[in-house]
């Protein structure tokens, strides 16, 4: 941590500043310059950073040296983390997301009955997806809307996920909700809307199956990595991060695919990260491009809503690719993944 002193602070108060900082067990630095004086302590920054040091008369700032996500951090972890989902259930191919191995959720935005689901379910499998999607409880705009078929929801989702061999991923919205989606998914993921219930991140972090956390709409990558800490701080190691696309003031498309984010988080975490284009442009001709961005920007994986009748979709129907566009997307897909060493 370094702290520096305003000019004309008092020797007394510089003298109050060390005291603090003895009073915490930590050792000051003393650097006097011709103006300035910058106070550098060695130790525990944690115990630091719960002062509000910046309130003593005399501190103009206080810099810290480390970054505030630590279990999230590269320093914490050179190695990039691999997470495994599905693992251990008979006739489902479990998928590995990071260190080359890619992953392709695919799948409608909510859970609308079986029929249509198996539909969907089967032709997104034999294109490629190796984790199938579909929300049971749906964040919704409007209370009107449709909010999801709740727990019928999620055991259609399991039954025809792993009668294809595909593990399945479905959103929590509730930490009252997270026992009754472990019951039933192989991952959980936490929504835009949701990235900063830290209730909700606590209660996932204390379960034990892996999470696809996504990017609040309005959230720094410095916010998504604290989130990320959260759940990794509560024990849970499996956390799969993605980028969504932010709000901005780009009217045409539905948010701003950050794609500089991929790139960004690798650099200071180890943690995997997937783009989900569906989601970030809300357009169909949009998402083959920003699906093969995302790939050459780096990403673990890509993330797409598929619908075999997006007229009658009851939610994100505009955005939704048609089974036979994700499969032409996922053949283009995989031989750039291909050219960039890596594969679904
Ligand atoms: C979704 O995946 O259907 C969804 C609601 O996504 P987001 O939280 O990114 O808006
Ligand atoms: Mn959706």
């Amino acid at each position: 941590m370094i702290i520096v002193i305003r000019p004309e602070t008092t020797e007394a108060q510089i003298g109050h500043v060390l005291e603090r900082i003895h009073e915490l067990g930590l050792k000051p630095h003393v650097s006097k310059g011709e103006t300035r004086t910058i106070i550098g302590v060695i130790g525990d920054e944690s115990k630091l950073q719960a002062e509000p040091l910046q309130a003593i008369p005399g501190v103009e700032q206080v810099l810290p040296v480390m970054k505030p996500f630590k279990l999230a951090s590269r320093e914490m972890r050179k190695a990039d983390t691999v997470v495994t989902v599905g693992a251990n259930l008979s006739g489902v191919q479990p998928v590995k997301i990071g260190g080359g191995s890619l992953l392709m959720v695919a799948g409608p935005c909510a859970i609308e009955g079986e029929d249509i689901l198996r539909t969907i379910a089967t032709a997104v499998k034999a294109a490629g997806a190796n984790l199938l999607r579909g929300g049971a409880f749906k964040p919704r705009t409007s209370p009107y809307a449709f909010q999801g078929m709740g727990e019928k929801g999620l055991e259609i989702l399991r039954d025809v996920g792993h009668s294809l061999g595909m593990p399945v991923v479905t959103e929590v919205m509730d930490p009252r909700q997270v026992g009754i989606v472990e019951k039933y998914a192989d991952m959980f993921q936490i929504g835009a809307r949701n990235m900063q219930n830290f209730d909700l991140l606590k209660e996932v972090g204390q379960a034990r199956k892996p999470v696809l956390l996504k990017r609040g709409m309005s959230a720094t990558v410095k916010d998504l990595l604290m989130s990320a800490e959260y759940v990794l701080s509560e024990g849970n190691t499996d956390v799969v991060l993605c980028e969504r696309g932010v709000r901005s003031f780009e009217e045409s498309t539905r948010n701003m695919l950050d794609l500089s984010a991929v790139p960004n988080v690798k650099g200071q975490s180890h943690l995997p990260i997937i783009v989900d284009p569906s989601h970030a442009t809300g357009r169909p001709d949009l998402i083959p491009s920003m699906a093969k961005a995302a790939i050459a920007a780096g990403a673990d994986g890509v993330h797409i809503e598929v619908h075999s009748c997006p007229e009658k979709a009851l939610s994100d129907g505009p955005q939704a690719l048609l089974p036979p566009q994700f499969a032409a997307l996922m053949a283009d897909l995989r031989r750039f993944a291909e050219l960039m060493g890596r594969s679904f």
